[in-house]
């Protein structure tokens, strides 16, 4: 968790926003969007407040959100899930991470996730004790080789960690990988924990639960949250689905990380859960035309830009501009282009870091105006 120098740093995130904020450069780098979501999840979350729902919630969450959580994994995917047992609320996808992997590895276990991966995946996996061993999404397709896969799972292995749409390189799985993930599951008794918090942000392909996969349910973690689908991240609201025997595991650490979280929020992102269909349709035409927007300006700043089927980002090569270490570049890129970007080597480990050494990524979950202001700014660098 601590620098080569053994000192203690703030994630990539803060650091960038931090940068941003200090210089007045437009932050497309901490993956936040800049407006509201629905009014009436916003309204509930005020109505719930008014209502007094201001103390400790039920540990496992309120029965109104683990119920609508059950109805989304039901609605979208034909997962049946019993809110009092399978489902369990979190603060944020964050701690549904942190707990699973805690609860579901002892000292030594293998974790496999891909690389680049994001950055709690690492962190988690060191404070557990386990030994996270990566396979490599290359550049520019960013899908994973199934051989690589193959080999990196072995009777070590306690969980596969997926994730999908990815960040940072929107990578959506399909589903011949899935199926593998699946089969290498079984073949060596391993749990499959997947980080789904895009999935409603995918552009022209489908979102795959690999718990809708034969033979996945039974071994899996579903994660999400509300604030990439409902515009809250500072609300802190997520969840997990899994068998009650591993939500039991899950729980033992939960309360005594957070014991129990958000209160009024709870109830606003059920309703948020509930909204028709054409609400989660919308948020992802709205998103794929900011993708589009961002990646045309890249493109004439003379960047070589990814093809991301989901998520808020997009990876921009500097290579052929003339800037072979991103990191450098994004240090001097409020300066330069007035913009704020995180080099996607924060996203790997120190070996393998010189393969991403010149890549950047973008958010694009911004207003139209702020993609367009970093667009003319970007330009500036050619
Ligand atoms: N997983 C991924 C892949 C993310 O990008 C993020 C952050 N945006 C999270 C988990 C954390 O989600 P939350 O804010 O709900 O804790
Ligand atoms: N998930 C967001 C990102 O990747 C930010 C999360 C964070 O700041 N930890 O930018």
């Amino acid at each position: 968790l601590l620098g080569d120098d053994g000192v203690s740093r703030p994630t990539i995130f803060a650091e960038m926003s931090a940068l941003a904020t200090s210089r007045g450069a437009i932050n497309l780098g901490q993956g936040f969007p800049d407006e509201d979501g629905p009014a009436e999840v916003l309204d509930a979350a005020r109505r719930a407040i008014s209502d007094g729902l201001n103390q400790y919630p039920p540990g496992r969450g309120m029965p109104v959100l683990r119920d609508a959580i059950a109805e989304h994994q039901a609605r979208f995917y034909g997962l049946a899930y019993d809110p009092d047992t399978e489902v369990l609320v979190t603060a944020g996808a964050t701690e549904a991470i942190a707990a699973s992997i805690l609860a579901l590895t002892e000292a030594g276990d293998e974790v496999v996730t891909f690389e680049p991966f994001y950055d709690e995946y690492g962190a988690i996996a060191a404070l557990a004790g386990a030994t996270h061993v990566t396979v490599p999404l290359r550049a520019p397709a960013f899908q994973p080789d199934l051989d690589e896969l193959r080999a990196a799972v072995s009777d070590r292995t306690r969980i596969i960690l997926i994730n999908s749409p990815h960040n940072p390189t929107g990578t959506v799985l399909g589903r011949e990988a899935l199926e593998l993930i699946v089969e290498l599951a079984h073949a060596h008794d391993a749990l499959i924990v997947t980080d789904e918090v895009y999935e409603h942000l995918t552009f022209g392909v489908p979102h795959i639960p690999i718990a809708s996969l034969p033979g996945a349910r039974e071994r899996t973690v579903s994660i999400s949250s509300g604030g990439k689908t409902f515009n809250t991240t500072g609300w802190k609201i997520g969840w997990l689905t899994a068998p009650a025997e591993i939500v039991d595991a899950i729980v033992a650490v939960k309360q005594f990380l957070t014991y129990v979280n958000g209160a009024p929020f709870q109830p606003a992102i059920a309703a948020g859960l509930r909204l028709p269909d054409a609400y989660f349709r919308q948020i992802a035409g709205v998103l794929q035309g900011k993708r589009d927007l961002l990646a045309a300006g890249l493109t004439r700043a003379g960047f070589r830009v990814s093809s991301p089927q989901g998520g808020y980002f997009v990876i921009a090569d500097a290579a052929p501009l003339g800037y072979p270490d991103a990191a450098e570049l994004c240090r001097r890129l409020p300066d330069l282009a007035g913009v704020v970007g995180v080099p996607v080597s924060a996203f790997v480990r120190t070996e393998r870091a010189r393969e991403y050494a010149s890549l950047i990524r973008f958010a694009y979950c911004k207003k139209l105006e702020l993609l367009e202001g970093a667009s003319a700014g970007l330009v500036r660098l050619g």
